[in-house]
């Protein structure tokens, strides 16, 4: 049974050194004049298309950007994000996430592992952000920003590339979502994937642990650890409880000490929690 493993890209496969932010940043001033100002974590784990449309917001008290608009900023922003990537890499500010070379070198080996992208970045940018740490060449599918404004349209846009480029199903208990944010894992869940997120990245620390992702690692040293979450090694050690879950265990048991019972209630329970998460009404 083939398994996909779909990867984000900023905080989970390489630290950038924050050239998205800039090359955002400058397009918007270059297009409208005026330089938004932002907390990172407004933007960190969402989609190209949903910053856009945020930021936009951020500088036009509230306006919703025109599908001409949007288009003038993918554009803007494809092209100073180059010039924004060599920067980082000049002040070596970039730089792939410790361990994560091996892990993919590892994976790519595994005969029934499919590794793809599921990145909010719009397939240029991740391609242009990958570049210089050259994991691009592990990746044979992704789902992108131009996918949807949301995180679970581009995981499914991927799964849905996969199925066709491998010719196979992947039921979403095959899909295995890493990322680096409570976007990643919300997404995840959302769609009914396996989720696991990387501590060391950009994700608030108290919303990733609200969030709940099956395997919480601070980065991709213990590669052991990721397999027996991907179901390709045997715990040597046994399950160990609070660190990870089984992935055949309920993913919800961690998030609300409950399982198997009251499916309904189960929903609602998570819709609110989610809500909130988002919102920050419950930090
Ligand atoms: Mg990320």
């Amino acid at each position: 049974m083939k398994k996909l493993v779909l990867f984000d890209v900023d905080g989970t496969l390489i630290d950038a050194g924050g050239c998205g932010r800039r090359a955002l940043v400058d397009a918007m001033e270059a297009l409208y004049g005026v330089k938004p100002e932002f907390e990172h974590s407004l933007i960190s784990g969402r989609t190209d298309l949903d910053n856009f449309r945020i930021v936009y917001g951020l500088i036009k008290k509230g306006k919703k950007p025109s599908a001409a608009d949007m288009k003038k900023m993918q554009n803007k922003y494809l092209e100073l994000l180059p010039t924004e990537v060599h920067a980082s890499v000049r002040c070596k500010k970039y730089y792939p996430v410790t361990g994560v070379e091996k892990f993919l070198a590892f994976l790519a080996k595994q005969p029934d592992i499919v590794l793809g992208l599921g990145t909010g970045n719009l397939e240029k940018g991740a391609q242009l952000k990958l570049e210089p740490s050259h994991l691009n060449n592990y990746f044979t599918v992704g789902g992108y920003g131009e996918d949807g404004h949301t995180r679970e349209e581009m995981l499914q846009a991927a799964v849905k590339r996969a199925e066709k480029k491998y010719k196979t199903k992947f039921a979403p208990e095959q899909v295995y979502v890493i990322g680096d944010t409570h976007r990643d894992i919300v997404a995840a869940k959302n769609c009914g994937f396996h989720s696991a997120v990387i501590t060391s990245g950009f994700g608030e620390a108290e919303k990733i642990l609200r969030a709940a992702a099956e395997l919480e690692m601070k980065d991709f040293k213990d590669i052991t650890t990721f397999c027996v979450w991907l179901g390709i090694k045997t715990d040597p050690k046994g399950v160990k409880r609070g660190s990870y879950i089984m992935p055949a265990s309920a993913i919800e048991h961690v998030f609300f000490s409950r399982t198997g019972i009251d499916e309904d209630r189960l929903k609602m329970l998570r819709i609110k929690k989610y809500e909130d998460l988002e919102s920050g009404t419950i930090m």
